[in-house]
Parts: C-alpha cells; structure tokens; sequence
C-alpha cells in the first residue's frame, strides 16, 4: 500500500461574521510526486462516485435538530434528504460532467452506513474508498470555532492506494470525508426545524459547502458564496432554497463557474469564455517577492491578487481567480509572473475586471488547502512560492 505520497488536507469551515467584498473560486493543487506544474484536484469520474453517510448520531448532546422526533426513522430520513439537496446542488449545476441532467450516472447512490467511525480516524486509518459523512466523532481539528470540516485523500501520481482505491492520475481525490462537530460547541438543524432552532447552524448549507471541498473546491473570498471559508449565522441561510427546478439556487455564480472549471461538460457551448491575463506591479522594483524565492525562481508578478470578472449588464459578480503562477509545460516546474485565468465564463456578455489585495475580511490564512501553496520542496521540480502580495493599490480596468 503506497500511504507516504498520499497528502491530506483539513479544511475547516468556521463560525465568524464580518462583511467581506470581492470574488474569486478558488481551487485546490496537488503537486505530481514526479514534479511539474501544479495540477486541480478531482474525483475520477470513471466509475459512479461512490457516498454514504454514518446515521450514528450523538444523542447527549443532541447536536442535529429536525422536525421529526429524534431516534426515528423520520429523522434520518429527513437529514438523508437534507444531505441529498446538498449534493443536487452541485450536480444541479448545468455545463459539468457531474451534472445530474446531463451525466445522471455520475453520483453513485447515497447509501447509509450504521457504523460510528465511518470516516476514520485523522491518521488515516480506516479509510474505505468511499466518500462519508459523520456527526459522531471527535477530531483533533475541531479547534475552537470549527463547525465542519472536510479531510481530502489527495494522490500525487498514477498508482497510489488507498483503501480499495487506486489512483489512475496526480491529483485524483481518493477519499473526502465530512466530520461535523459533535462535542456540544455547536448544533445544527435541517431546513425543516432551522426556524425552531435559532441557535443551530444551517444543515444544507454547511453540507453543500463541505461538498464543494469534496469535489476539489477551496474557499472563495466571495463573501455570499457557498465555498466562502465562514457560516451563515446560527438560525440563518444565504440565498435561496433549491427547488426542485433550481436545485442549485443555494449557490452563487462564483461556485457555479467553479465547478464548471473542474468538472467541464465537453458537449458545453456556452461557458467556455477565458479571460486570462498577468498582474504585475507598474514598477517591478516595488513588488515585495521581486527577489528570487528560496529554490530560486524570480517572482514577476503580483502573487496571490484577487481578480474579479463583473457581469457588465447586470452588476452581478461572475467569478474571479487569484494571481499566481505559469508553467512551460505540463512537467515544468511553476513561475510566479501573477497569472491569472478565470474559465467558463458565458460567452455573449461582456465582462469588467477588478483587482484587489486579499486584504479584506477573508485573508490569504482562509484559502485553505494548496490553493495558495502550490510547491514541493523536494522532487525533481521543487519550488517555493513567494508570500501572498497585499501590498499594492489596482486601478479599475474594462475588458471583454
Ligand atoms: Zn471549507
């Protein structure tokens, strides 16, 4: 069993409120254990992804709120719909290959498991191939203000096992497992009894948010997004409920175009519009990395700007990136000259851009995963990213 190269990342959602500006989905990267460029993290499609969650729930202290009685079958059958309007969400989004209209085989059934530990331990072990969904278990990384996190298996070459899963690429997720905090800290409840419990943190939207990260999200600087790094307040949800004609009404644009991005419908003639470009400073001398970072690459860009593509006839923010990096080739190692690319955008509109430093309320610390640390140190392409750049004031600019 190849364990070692198998990395594993945390990604808590927290409990905080504070008014944010600007937008940008964000991915996850995994490094091939072979070097070269950093590449998206994704589940294989090759086979129905398989799910299930643990109906093991903790009685003392109750910590899911529904409105049917605790203990029945209503109730989990009630928080097993609550978890299946969350994952339609995502595959209700149209132009993806997980998309429930167009790749109805793509999810394999949402199966429940009675077993307490189902999504092991934080070593790792007990690992089971399938993705789960647990409220009755403890973890090192519920720190303080931590509601939910997600734990994602990340392979780095072909090959790797874990479980009864074998990577067929770099990057493949072979695992994501949801663990809800359980110690009493926080409680949560389904639509159906939200408004009876105003202490309790929304179900659906934390789920829906924990599953962007297990289909290969990071968080988004979007403040209203679902993969926006904080909660909704207790007793509150953002945007819509999805209907059964809109199952992704609870998502933003930001998410939506996400998700394209990992998951694109090659049949899509609609969005697949690119605006791409390079941030760099008017005078090179002033940006802070310009010197070469520690495995010697010359930083010529801003690294780590917010760059946001506004929807010119409605207002409405589409979806942004973060500047970074470049690759000669798909084995070259990454050059930090402030890149950006935002995909699967509609074509027919016309698009501002706006620039900012992620200085706001949502910092560089809350873009968690690699979405921002895109190097390995060792390997054959080993590189150091420079420090995310604040540092720096963007005229408004127009483009198409
Ligand atoms: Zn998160």
């Amino acid at each position: 069993m190849t364990r070692a190269p198998i990395r594993i990342a945390l990604i808590p959602l927290l409990a905080f409120a504070a008014a944010a500006t600007g937008a940008a989905y964000t991915l996850n990267y995994a490094i091939p254990s072979a070097g070269g460029c950093p590449v998206p993290t994704t589940i294989s499609l090759a086979a129905p992804i398989p799910r299930q969650w643990s109906t093991s729930l903790p009685v003392s202290p109750q910590i899911i709120f529904t409105a049917a009685a605790p203990g029945t079958s209503q109730q989990i059958s009630e928080i097993g719909q609550t978890i299946s309007a969350a994952y339609a969400a995502w595959t209700g989004v149209s132009g993806t290959e997980i998309s429930a209209g167009t790749f109805p085989g793509a999810l394999g059934p949402l199966n429940e498991t009675s077993t307490q530990s189902a999504c092991g331990s934080d070593q790792g072990t007990g690992v089971t191939g399938t993705n789960t969904i647990c409220f009755d278990e403890s973890s090192a990384a519920f720190a303080p203000g931590v509601l939910a996190f997600t734990r994602v298996f990340v392979a780095t070459a072909p090959g790797e096992t874990l479980g009864s899963v074998t990577s067929s690429f770099a990057g493949q997720i072979l695992e994501a497992d949801i663990l809800f905090r359980n110690d009493g800290q926080a409680t949560f409840a389904t639509p159906e009894a939200l408004a009876n419990a105003p202490n309790s943190y929304d179900l659906e939207s934390i789920l829906i948010h924990e599953l962007g990260h297990t289909f290969g999200l990071e968080h988004s600087p979007i403040w209203r997004a679902a993969m926006a790094p904080f909660a909704p307040p207790p007793g509150t949800y953002w945007g819509p409920r999805p209907t059964p004609a809109a199952p992704d009404a609870p998502l933003r644009d930001d998410d939506r175009t996400g998700i394209r991005a990992l998951y694109p419908d090659p049949n899509d003639t609609t969005d697949i519009g690119i605006i791409t470009g390079r941030v760099v400073p008017a005078n090179p001398l002033a940006l802070s990395g310009f010197a070469a970072t520690a495995a010697g690459e010359y930083v010529t860009g801003i690294f780590g700007a917010h760059v946001v593509a506004v929807d010119a006839q409605t207002g409405q923010v589409v979806a942004g990136a973060l500047s970074g990096w470049s690759c000669a080739s798909p084995t070259a190692a990454p050059v930090f000259d402030g890149t950006y690319q935002i995909d699967r955008l509609p074509l027919g509109r016309s698009y501002n851009l706006y620039i900012e430093p992620l200085d706001g309320a949502i910092t560089p610390a809350d873009i968690g995963g690699n979405g921002l640390s895109p190097c390995r140190s060792s390997g054959s392409t080993p590189c150091s990213a420079p420090p995310v750049n604040t540092d720096f004031v963007a005229r408004v600019k127009s483009s198409k």
